[in-house]
């Protein structure tokens, strides 16, 4: 893979790259037409990346489907699929990762101790390997892009890190590799997050900025619903990931919940009146 990357760059071609654990749905596929338009040359890895798993995480089980993910990416222009092994990314004595002071220690970093380390050292291994431009990354992982954008920058890579919106089912969940887990009343239960985050969005449009009412809301409604289980509701600064209580800019409201065993996160963000964008 390094050795094509050089042979795509030297006669001065773009490479953009999107990196995924694979069982690609509609939202990686939006991350890939994407990178279609903006470089000569479309690189998308699948790798199931066993350093961003914690010990009783779903590593084992998590799903995959190559053959599948190989005509999917194929039919959104991908013009190399790079599937490495996890013996060639960690083989024996491999000791070196990456870890990052603050934005780590929010949000999901807090239940999944050691999994942003797991993923910057990933995301910059497959960095010097595709040597790409630009890297596409969803806002689903509003944290892990994030961590990514302040890694990108602090390390010095010279590459730009494009953020796409969340592509949802039409009933509104966000489109997930997990969602596979979800039992038909598991997927009912599982509306709840983007309903709770709709809603606070128009409350805050409406002029509420009490950030513990509208948590303390949406805690109410997602206990209601079977099988649920809230790791996380915060509203917080989007660059930071600090809580805010007063929610007087523009904010990110993010959430982690289990639904029947299956832990799933969506985000959103906030606008009090004013302060929409564009
Ligand atoms: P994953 O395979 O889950 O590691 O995701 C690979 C990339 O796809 C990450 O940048 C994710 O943020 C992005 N992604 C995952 N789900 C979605 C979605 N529903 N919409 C947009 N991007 C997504």
């Amino acid at each position: 893979m390094q050795q094509r990357a050089e042979q795509i760059r030297r006669p001065g071609k773009t490479i953009a790259f999107v990196p995924t654990m694979g069982y690609l749905h509609e939202g990686h596929l939006s991350l890939m037409k994407h990178g279609r338009k903006v470089a000569d040359c479309l690189v998308a890895s699948i790798f199931v990346n066993p350093a961003q798993f914690g010990p009783n995480e779903d590593l084992s089980v998590y799903p995959r489907n190559p053959e599948r993910d190989m005509s999917l990416a194929e039919n959104a222009g991908v013009d190399i699929l790079f599937l490495p092994t996890a013996q060639d990314l960690y083989p024996e004595g491999f000791e070196t990762y990456i870890i990052q002071e603050n934005l780590p220690d929010h949000l999901c970093g807090l239940s999944r101790p050691g999994h942003f380390r797991g993923v910057m050292t990933i995301v910059a291994k497959l960095f010097n390997i595709v040597k790409p431009q630009v890297a596409i990354f969803g806002e689903k992982d509003f944290q892990q892009l994030a961590v990514i954008r302040k890694m990108t920058k602090d390390l010095n890579f010279d590459i730009r890190i494009t953020g796409l919106p969340t592509v949802r089912e039409s009933d509104g969940l966000a489109m997930s590799s997990r969602n596979k887990f979800l039992s038909q009343n598991d997927r009912k239960s599982a509306l709840v997050l983007y309903e709770c985050l709709t809603k606070a969005r128009a409350r805050v449009s409406r002029g509420e900025t009490d950030a513990g009412e509208i948590i303390k809301t949406c805690e109410t409604a997602i206990n209601s619903k079977n099988d649920t289980d809230v790791d996380y509701i915060r509203i917080c600064d989007p660059e930071t990931l600090n809580d805010l209580q007063t929610i007087d800019k523009p904010a990110v409201m993010a959430m982690a919940v289990k639904v029947g065993g299956t832990r799933l996160i969506d985000n959103i963000l906030l606008f009090p009146p004013g302060t929409e964008p564009g």
